[in-house]
């Protein structure tokens, strides 16, 4: 199993075998892709495109796609999968990506906002030409997308999800097992301020492994403050690594965010010791490695 790094920093970091650079956010920012590195790309929410054209949201019975629409629980506003000119935006944005000599690319936030999502005229009008029925047409749309955006991507090719290994079809249109034949891995994002309760976390790495056809990586936020957080992330990164897992990569602010991770766990003896009498062959493996930098 590798470690790596998810980051907004394009720097690489030593210790760290895989490096992740978010190079377009939700926000809408993008910059230059990264060298040699996976560059991550947040392909429908984008609050900035929504606020230069309030007209290209996503919208449902329930009201528009939007952070500021109460009646729903979203992080992030959402524009309409099928709108044309953003669809072109993107592609040409993963243009200039694939220009640059970076590792591949990594799509996240490309799905639909939720369930009752798109009811825009376009989509209502395509999902009833399609003669398919809402999830079937709504995970067409998805599938196609990716297969489209593919096109405009160099090395290696994977998708982040709305991590639901249950009704992502349903909710999002995120049809696995048809994208398992797009992608050479997955990538499980499994945000938390903190780990120090982390049965969800062992629970949904293990279902994740046991449905996805390609490798699997998982994220964990790692932009830790204290000791405390510190020690339940590593301990929460030992237990996952008993599963089939390609990477786990930490999200992090910066890069001495990742050495700071590196530092606490080499010289963290009790942490050192606990790996030994527990048998994690896995996780001992990275911290003898760190402990060549750190
Ligand atoms: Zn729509």
């Amino acid at each position: 199993m590798q470690i790596g790094l998810v980051t907004y920093k394009p720097e690489l970091v030593e210790g760290y075998d895989v490096h992740v650079y978010f190079c377009k956010w939700v926000d809408g920012q993008t910059f230059p892709a990264a060298k040699g590195m996976q560059n991550d790309v947040t392909v429908l929410c984008d609050a900035k495109a929504i606020r230069d054209d309030p007209s290209i949201v996503s919208v449902s019975k329930g009201g528009p796609a939007l952070r500021r629409n109460r009646k729903l629980n979203f992080a992030f506003d959402f524009v309409c999968p099928t709108h044309p000119t953003y669809r072109k935006k993107v592609f040409d944005y993963l243009d200039s990506v694939a220009k640059e000599d970076a590792q591949g690319v990594t799509l996240n936030l490309y799905h639909f906002a939720d369930q009752g999502f798109c009811t825009c005229p376009r989509c209502t009008d395509l999902f009833e030409k399609s003669g398919l029925g809402w999830t079937e047409w709504r995970a067409k749309t998805i599938t196609d997308f990716l297969k489209e955006a593919k096109t405009h991507c160099k090395g290696k090719f994977a998708v982040e999800m709305f991590p639901d290994p249950v009704l992502a079809k349903e909710r999002f249109g995120i049809d696995f097992a048809a994208i398992a034949d797009l992608v050479d891995y997955f990538h499980v994002p499994l945000s938390s301020r903190d780990y120090f309760t982390n049965y969800w976390v062992d629970t949904i790495v293990r279902d994740f492994v046991a449905i996805l056809k390609k490798p699997v990586v998982v994220e964990l936020s790692a932009e830790m403050p204290t000791d405390e957080k510190m020690d339940a992330l590593l301990r929460t990164v030992a237990y996952i690594s008993r599963h089939n897992l390609m990477a786990v990569l930490l999200l992090v602010h910066d890069s001495e965010n990742a050495r700071q991770v590196a530092r606490f766990a080499v010289h963290n003896e009790a942490f050192r010791e606990w790996l030994k009498t527990h048998d994690f062959p896995k996780m001992q493996k990275i911290v003898d490695n760190w402990a060549k930098y750190y």
